[in-house]
């Protein structure tokens, strides 16, 4: 049996032209879908009893189950497990910002990286997700609100477990759906995509006419120590990475933002400050520092407040455009993949 869960509107018309369903019909099946909640043929009262039969018999409609569900305790960061039909098991989190709902999703079932810092990578990579997967996360929460209180999902971050660049096509094919107004609607500008730094996939995504914000998970300002940090930067170098950025600036008009987490007396100090205002030096570009999350495993641990508020200090004072990641659900550890290897570890 075919899954059409996840097909943009054309594969299902194609999917369902052997049943003779027009056009028109087809895009209501999408919304039932995308926008409805639904997840059998026989709640899609406009089609007929007998097509509903039909149609039952040939295709599946799978969405992922939800496994666990972690509330944080101001209730402002729900973080769901979620669990697709082969049984692999990925992380989704749900904030509540003052502007709106915002969720990170997951691109890859873990993440092979393997950043020092990153709890996503421990286990390595399971496997990619295609585009569906990718969308049933958005569509799962979407229905929970809509259900809660009539809101909806706002803006999105690609940040979850996962090298989004390194699942190309499905997460292109996944951007474009989640933009069609009969899946969320939603906006290319609501909407960042976070990267390690894969450099031809860069230049590749810069090209794509989608206005979308690019992150870049810089986190040391030099080669060496974010080689040490990074193993992907031996590969891509950061020299080449910033290049890549600005590039992607250049061409999108759209701000890059570079991710920095701050750890303890590794990418902390003076001397990696002064490299950092450096590096970014005439660029449209902003740095979002972010106070580690510490993974026990790996043993690196979060700088005082002092020496954070004089990090950011550093940088607004040398023309930075600099930012503090407020933090949200620590206590439900909505850090990456930091629920899932407990999953995993069960
Ligand atoms: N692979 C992509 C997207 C997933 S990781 C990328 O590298 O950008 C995205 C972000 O997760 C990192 O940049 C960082 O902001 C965050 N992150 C990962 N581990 C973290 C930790 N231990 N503490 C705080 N943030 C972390």
């Amino acid at each position: 049996m075919i899954n059409i869960f996840g097909m943009p509107l054309a594969e299902l018309q194609a999917a369902l032209k052997p049943y003779n369903v027009p056009g028109f019909r087809a895009k209501q099946i999408a919304q039932w879908l995308y926008q409805k909640g639904v997840v059998d043929f026989g709640a899609m009262t406009n089609l007929s009893k007998d097509l509903r039969a039909q149609l039952a018999q040939a295709f599946v409609i799978a969405r992922p189950q939800v496994k666990a569900r972690l509330d944080s305790q101001d209730g402002k960061t729900t973080k769901f497990l979620l669990e697709y039909a082969d049984g692999t098991a990925i992380e989704t989190v749900l904030m509540r910002q003052p502007y709106g709902n915002s969720i990170c999703v997951s691109t890859q079932a873990g993440c092979n990286m393997g950043c020092a810092f990153c709890a996503s990578t421990l286990h390595g990579m399971a496997r990619d997700l295609t585009c569906g997967e990718i969308l049933a996360q958005a569509v799962v929460i979407n229905d929970m609100l809509r259900e809660e209180n009539g809101s909806k999902v706002d803006t999105m971050v690609i940040m979850g477990s996962g090298e989004p660049l390194m699942n190309y096509a499905e997460v292109l094919k996944f951007l474009r759906l989640i933009h069609e107004p009969y899946t969320l609607g939603m906006g290319y500008r609501n909407i960042t995509l976070s990267t390690s730094g894969i450099v031809p996939r860069m230049y590749q995504l810069a090209e794509e006419g989608l206005p979308i914000s690019l992150s870049v998970s810089l986190h040391a300002p030099n080669q060496e120590l974010r080689s040490e940090l990074m193993p992907i930067n031996r590969k891509y170098p950061i020299q080449d990475v910033v290049a890549a950025a600005r590039n992607y600036a250049d061409k999108t008009k759209r701000r890059v933002t570079y991710e920095y987490i701050l750890i303890d007396g590794v990418n902390d100090g003076e001397e990696q400050a002064k490299e950092l205002v450096a590096l970014m030096r005439g660029q449209l570009a902003s740095v979002n520092l972010i106070p580690i999350n510490p993974v026990v495993e790996r043993n690196l641990l979060r700088p005082s407040k002092a020496r954070i508020d004089w990090f950011e200090g550093y940088l607004a004072s040398h023309h930075v455009n600099v930012t503090v990641r407020r933090e949200m659900g620590t206590d439900i550890q909505a850090a990456c993949g930091q629920l899932r290897n407990k999953h995993l570890e069960k």
